[in-house]
């Protein structure tokens, strides 16, 4: 069996998820079942969620608020127009989603469900105190021989970055949103 190696996407350029995204593409294409959970997203509008359903090998789970109006903005209707509600609600100390996410991921990991997992935005939940750097390490530590697993997300602790086999670090040379060259884009941004 393929030993399977901890991978980590982080810093402040765009390309952590979807890179995570397009690997368990690559996944499935071999047969390889692949769990994204996604942490601190909730929104039902993100164009991942209905390509995933296309593919049987991939499942994804969402640990987040979301969005009131995501069934008009995955439409085409409405648009994310950026105004922060649901940044502002997962962010909110009482949030409970991080906590439940991690115990999913504890489930997922202990029982083997897939070869490849993707921890979404993972730094975030440890770098907020939802949960404890050493409770992701253990996590590492649970999962079996084979399994490949992707934690994403800006400013990932260095313990994490410690264990971890491959590391890459993404750079805002340009980007659209930051120069306000364009809006958050429907099947870019979301
Ligand atoms: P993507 O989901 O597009 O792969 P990401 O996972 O690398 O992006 P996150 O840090 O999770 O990026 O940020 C989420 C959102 O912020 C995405 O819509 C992304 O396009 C946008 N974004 C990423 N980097 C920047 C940046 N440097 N300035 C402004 N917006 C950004
Ligand atoms: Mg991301």
């Amino acid at each position: 069996m393929t030993p399977g190696l901890i991978q980590v996407y982080t810093g402040d350029g765009k390309g952590k998820t979807t890179a995570a995204l397009g690997l368990c593409l690559r996944a499935a294409g071999h047969g390889k079942r692949c769990e994204i959970i996604q942490f601190q997203k909730g929104s039902a509008y993100m164009g991942e969620l209905y390509a995933i359903q296309r593919v049987p090998e991939i499942a994804i789970t969402q640990f987040g608020w979301g969005c009131p109006r995501s069934a008009l903005i995955r439409s085409g209707f409405a648009h994310c127009v950026n105004c922060g509600d649901c940044f502002r609600r997962n962010r909110a100390p009482e949030n409970p989603w991080p906590r439940l996410g991690l115990a999913y991921a504890s489930e997922v990991l202990r029982e083997g469900r897939a070869e490849l997992v993707v921890l979404d935005e993972v730094s975030y939940i440890m770098n907020r105190g939802y949960v404890t750097v050493d409770e992701v390490l253990s996590l590492l530590r649970s999962r079996p021989a084979g399994m490949e697993v992707v934690l994403t997300g800006r400013r990932m602790p260095p313990e994490i970055i410690e264990q971890a086999h491959l590391v890459t670090e993404l750079f805002p040379q340009k980007h659209p949103l930051a120069d306000g060259v364009s809006p958050s884009r429907r099947g870019i941004e979301y």
